[in-house]
């Protein structure tokens, strides 16, 4: 047999899977406004970095990050003054038309903050509880309920996130001695897998059993390693029903932190795991803070999960190419997009779905502009200086000379105006 014959089979049976895998059965929660699991889309979040006592930052950076297209966004509660400026952020949100609700991130203090402020814990959609810190000892357990009482009373979901920098070492410790009596004992990763995993399911299941229902419990383990986190989800997502959030922790800054985050998130929801994510990003000094939510949509959406914003294919350019042309062209048309979206959004049904491209030469140029829905072919060294522009698989005009990213942003914006029908129509 030759080796392309024995390759057939196997190739054969993949162009059906170009697909993700059906989403993880899991029971739906509602955060505020937004359904999370229960075969929802999977909800983009994010979190500020502002201190949240500070209302008026704090709230423009919600802003700014709802506007960018988070869906949830959490903010720390680590103290009274941050607890009583909560509802406060909640009113001036609302005055600024930011509907997006709002979770409250606690750590060892959580239960007194919450009693101490009703109007916090009324104003928040989410509490995130982590029991690797609610409370330590004696205190864990009644800390620990003090909180789900909370959410009782104030009818929230929780989210219970155990992290792997703060793992419950009770739970560690009690995991270890059991290993030490297996006849062929896990390595020391597989333990500390198993106590984050143990320690969020265990507490979900106390959380059950103190009232809470399933459908106000969301999970989630977080780790700093692909691999990891990986290993977690995929363990996590087969032992409960739970709505899962998924995320890196500490991924880290540029690219290393997109480019972590995007392996390890994009293997899992590939299998169908995860129903909200978040990528935890280090802004670079001056950054904003909107990036990671930029690069959870792209994420999604270059996976073919969800559609958020027109994307721009470019090619990378090579030696073809003699100008920087049409790596501006390709910023500037991204950028356009980008910036009209939150307009066109509200006015132009699907505009999300939409396809650009932006090529640098012949080679692939032509080809890749018609898969477009619009696309230009710039000139590359040697051919003519006119540059083809494609709509919908066919030729539709050439541009030539100074002004062609200004005229093919125009040719864009007709596109938009009279392929997307209103909105309400
Ligand atoms: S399309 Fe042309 S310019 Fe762009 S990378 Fe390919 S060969 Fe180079």
């Amino acid at each position: 047999m030759s080796a392309v014959s024995a390759l057939a089979p196997d190739h054969d049976a993949r162009p059906s899977e170009a697909a993700p895998r059906p989403r993880r059965e899991c029971v739906a929660v509602k955060v505020g406004s937004v359904q999370v699991g229960g075969g929802a889309p999977i909800v983009v979040q994010s979190m500020t970095n502002t201190d949240t006592a500070d209302v008026k930052g704090t709230a423009q950076q919600v802003a700014e990050l709802a506007r960018a297209g988070s869906e949830v966004v959490r903010v720390t509660v680590n103290n009274p003054e941050s607890a009583a400026a909560v509802p406060r952020i909640r009113e001036r949100l609302d005055m600024m038309g930011v509907s997006v609700p709002l979770v409250g991130d606690f750590h060892y203090n959580g239960h007194q903050l919450l009693e101490a402020e009703p109007a916090c814990a009324e104003a928040l959609a989410k509490y995130r509880i982590n029991p690797g810190n609610v409370g330590f000892g004696k205190k864990k357990d009644s800390q620990f309920a003090a909180i789900i009482e909370m959410a009782l009373k104030y009818d929230k979901p929780v989210r219970i996130g155990a992290n792997w920098g703060s793992l419950d070492q009770s739970m560690v410790a009690m995991l270890m001695d059991e290993n030490s009596k297996r006849a062929e004992p896990w390595d020391a990763g597989h333990v500390a897998r198993e106590a984050l995993i143990r320690s969020a399911l265990d507490s979900a299941a106390r959380a059950e059993d103190l009232g809470l229902g399933r459908d106000r419990i969301i999970i989630s383990c977080k780790v700093s390693g692909v691999q990891e986190l990986i290993a977690v989800y995929r363990d996590l997502g087969r032992r409960s029903d739970y709505a899962l959030h998924l995320g890196l922790t500490e991924a880290g800054m540029g690219s290393k932190g997109i480019v972590a985050s995007t392996a390890a998130l994009s293997v899992l929801l590939q299998e169908g795991i995860g129903d909200t994510i978040r990528i935890s990003l280090t802004p670079e000094p001056g950054q904003s803070r909107t990036q990671e939510v930029i690069v959870a949509q792209e994420l999604l959406q270059t996976m073919g999960l969800r559609a958020f914003t027109p994307l721009v294919t470019a090619c990378p350019g090579c030696g073809r190419t003699t100008s920087t042309v049409f790596q501006e062209l390709a910023k500037t048309v991204q950028e356009h997009v980008r910036a009209k979206m939150p307009e066109w959004r509200v006015k132009y049904d699907g505009v999300e779905n939409l396809t650009l491209a932006v090529m640098g030469c012949v080679v692939n140029g032509p080809g890749e502009s018609k898969h477009a829905n619009i696309g230009i072919s710039l000139p590359g060294t040697g051919e003519a200086p006119s540059a083809p522009v494609f709509v919908d698989g066919k030729k539709s005009v050439t541009l030539r000379g100074e002004g062609i990213a200004h005229e093919f942003v125009d040719l864009v914006e007709n596109y938009v105006a009279t392929h997307y029908s209103a909105r309400g129509d």
